[in-house]
């Protein structure tokens, strides 16, 4: 049982086997190594195996089976739920997983399952090339592949998971498979889309895009009271342009940053941010020209935009996003953006507790939505309006009233919804077999089907959890 397994002989045993550390609570590295990057989240694991390659991934899996111990992967450990770490149990933990391996002609590139958006974004762009990864670098490559991925990139060449190849996984029997187009195919359909439910992704091979190595980072700030305006005008461009970029817009209050003219700190603004998707040389001419309609919209509070690197504009918002702060999200799907909606959008930001929450809305379409609903198991693909409630703020004191500010305002914006959520942004995963169905669309029944075949014991559980197929 648990505690057996987690002490003692056993467990001298394991570590003996493991090329990488076994870390226990009374290791002097524990409380480092259960932190994550979510402050909320206080869980005590019984071991960390550190794995340094597929074999330590193996023979972790297979121990934490053999013992009845609960089993937690951690990849890059931004999930904002925080499972990637469990009470007692056992964390399969990536983090020094980090190589990457680029072919440039092959405009193909290899990443193991712990490297961030940084370590991928850096090795690629040694060659001018990117794969579509999401907008914060310290983020990990694994969980957002694994359930979507969205970022600059996802209009002209789609969701990190669409440009997924090929991925080792470790299985819950303790095999090491191959997912593709044309080995154990079914397991490549499901983790496109299926989060961590089907064992454990040791690397991924992605197909990468010529892009940079300057691009154009958009990056304007106006009054919140123009809101509707603004995004209306983000609406008709995306309509217009139809790839050249993927606009997020922030609504939300200027950080008393440096980075901000100090005349504007702390004024409500909706933001509009997009990076262009070119490349070569005249890249970030071509896209300071193609995102200039975005920044003539009405007079601006404030224009932070520039010429830089892609790599640059890949961290920009990191500072945003401290590890150990308080933060709780969740995202809901809209059909259209409607005048109340925007309205009811606008009240809810002004009304958030904590000056650094933000509400996020993440124009679609383009070419994540060309790929079939079928043909991955990322579902919602044809909603054109993402919104992300990000409450995100400091004191343990205020997390009750920025808990209840996200909730309230999710419960809200759901009566502008035709259903479906982001299952890359949820709080804690409290929302329940409902959202988690909603989250999978149509995909739910042949996901169930595939988890029961690769694990119907439901050894990979602490995820947005799929039931096996019963029978
Ligand atoms: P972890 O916490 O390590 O993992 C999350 C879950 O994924 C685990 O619990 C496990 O179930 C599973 N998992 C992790 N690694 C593996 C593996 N190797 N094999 C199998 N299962 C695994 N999403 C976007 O799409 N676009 C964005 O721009 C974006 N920005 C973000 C910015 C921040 C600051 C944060 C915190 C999140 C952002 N997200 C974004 C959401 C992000 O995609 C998810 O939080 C994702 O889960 C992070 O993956 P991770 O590997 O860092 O997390």
């Amino acid at each position: 049982g648990a505690e057996t397994a987690s002490s003692g002989p056993i467990s001298d045993d394991f570590a003996a086997r493991l090329h990488g550390r076994l870390i226990r609570p009374q290791d002097p590295d524990y409380e480092p190594t259960r932190a994550l990057w979510n402050g909320m989240i206080d869980r005590r694991p019984a071991l960390v195996a550190r794995c340094r390659g597929d074999d330590d991934v193996v023979a972790s899996v297979n121990f934490a089976r053999d013992n009845g111990l609960p089993l937690a992967v951690r990849g890059g450990g931004h999930g904002v739920a925080g499972q990637a770490v469990c009470d007692g149990g056992l964390v399969v933990d990536l983090s020094e997983m980090t190589d990457t391996d680029i072919d440039p002609d092959g405009l193909t590139g290899r990443a193991q399952g712990g490297c961030t958006l940084a370590d991928l974004d850096r090795a690629t762009q040694r060659y001018g090339l990117a794969a579509p990864m999401g907008v914060v670098s310290a983020t990990g490559i694994a969980g957002l592949t694994l359930s979507g991925g969205m970022g600059w990139l996802r209009r002209k060449y789609g969701l990190s998971c669409d440009n997924l190849v090929s991925a080792s996984v470790v299985t819950a029997d303790g095999r090491l498979l191959t997912a593709s187009e044309n080995e154990n195919e079914d397991l490549f359909w499901a983790i496109r889309g299926g989060g961590g439910n089907f064992g454990v992704v040791t690397s991924f091979d992605y197909r990468l895009h010529p892009v940079g190595p300057r691009v154009f980072l958009c990056n304007v700030y106006y009054p919140l009271e123009r809101a509707a305006e603004v995004l209306r005008a983000c609406e008709r461009y995306v309509a217009e342009v139809p790839e050249e970029a993927a606009p997020l817009a922030v609504v939300g209050r200027i950080p008393r940053a440096e980075a901000f003219p100090a005349a504007v700190h702390g004024e409500p603004f909706v933001a509009l941010l997009a990076v262009s998707p070119g490349a070569g040389g005249a890249a970030a001419e071509e896209g300071e020209r193609a995102l200039r309609p975005l920044r003539e919209v009405t007079e601006p509070l404030c224009d932070l935009s520039e010429v830089t690197g892609y790599t640059e504009a890949q961290q920009f918002l990191d500072e945003d996003y401290p590890d150990g702060r308080l933060y709780y999200w969740k995202s809901v799907n809209a059909p259209e953006l409607s005048d109340k909606l925007i309205e009811r959008l606008t009240e809810h930001a002004a009304a958030a507790p904590s000056p650094d929450s933000t509400i996020d809305v993440w124009y679609q379409g383009g070419a994540m939505a060309r790929v079939g609903e079928q043909e991955t198991a990322f579902a919602n693909r044809d909603v054109p309006y993402l919104f992300g409630i990000e409450g995100n703020w400091d004191r343990e004191g205020d997390s009750e009233r920025n808990v209840a500010w996200v909730r309230d305002t999710f419960a809200d914006l759901r009566h502008f919804s035709t259903g479906g959520v982001y299952l890359n942004f949820p709080g804690f995963l409290e929302e329940g077999e409902q959202l988690l169905r909603e989250g999978y669309g149509g995909n739910y029944e042949r996901l169930s089907a595939v988890k029961a075949k690769y694990d119907p014991g439901n050894l990979f559980r602490l995820n947005a959890n799929i039931q096996p197929t019963q029978g």
